[in-house]
């Protein structure tokens, strides 16, 4: 078989992704990430899919200990995989900044973070987003090590503008789902649902806007549904 053979993205093959899965990843998940991630599925069903992908939160927490960060941000909880995953990964008296417009979800997974004994790292807070970052920045509050960027998709380019004044230079903003299904590779007049549509528009300038941006060093992965790591260099 020669190289132009094969498959271009791990992301074609679903047996590859449960391969993962089944053999790095389950064997390792923490008892209450695991706990979490079930609830999720018998509280919403096919909406569980919003949750962080279990072998991205697997690279997150390795990437998180390699930074040695103790200061991040994450805006959109849902049920709180990925809020767990960086609890856990942080050392003792790390501090996260957990913001969702809506704290019902993230009451179905605090039980296990609680459980986890990890509820002292985090302080979450219900609001929207925008308001809640423009006003730290307004405080002078600044040096996140690492800002995780999982909600609203139509305003990740308003986030960046001032989430780059908020990590400190080193620091990393992660920004989720930016492969969105696959669909940014679509052509313009394939059929798609709306929702596919809307979103695509969203990354596709989400992407083009990062790539163009002095500020950061880019890296672009395809895991889970796309993660864009973005390090700020000044
Ligand atoms: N990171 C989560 C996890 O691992 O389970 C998944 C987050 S889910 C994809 C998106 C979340 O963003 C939802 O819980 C939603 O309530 C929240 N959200 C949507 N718009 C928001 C906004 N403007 N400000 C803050 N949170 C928002
Ligand atoms: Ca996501």
């Amino acid at each position: 078989m020669g190289y132009n053979d094969l498959p271009t993205s791990i992301l074609q093959s679903e047996a590859l992704t449960k391969y993962i899965l089944e053999t790095s990843v389950y064997p390792r998940e923490h008892e209450q990430l695991k706990e979490i991630r079930e609830a999720t599925v018998e509280k919403y069903g096919s909406v569980s899919i919003m949750s962080l992908a279990p072998d991205e939160a697997q690279f997150l927490s390795m990437l998180l200990k390699v930074m040695n960060a103790k200061k991040t941000l994450e805006i959109g909880v849902f049920t709180g995989y990925s809020l767990l995953t960086t609890a856990l990964a942080l050392p003792e008296h790390a501090k996260i900044t957990a913001i969702d417009i809506n704290k019902e979800a993230f009451e179905v997974g605090l039980p296990f973070i609680r459980k986890a004994g990890m509820e002292y790292k985090i302080n979450f807070i219900e609001s929207d987003a925008m308001s809640v970052i423009k006003e730290m920045l307004s405080n002078g509050e600044e040096g996140f090590d690492f800002v995780f960027v999982d909600a609203d998709k139509e305003n990740y380019i308003k986030y960046h503008e001032i989430l780059i004044q908020l990590v400190k230079v080193g620091g990393i903003i992660a920004y989720d789902n930016t492969l969105w299904f696959g669909s940014v590779a679509f052509a313009e007049g394939d059929e798609m649902s709306e929702v596919l549509r809307t979103h695509r528009e969203s990354m596709l300038k989400l992407n083009s806007h990062l790539v163009s941006d002095p500020r950061i060093e880019l890296s672009h992965l395809s895991i889970g549904d796309g993660l864009t790591l973005c390090r700020r260099l000044y």
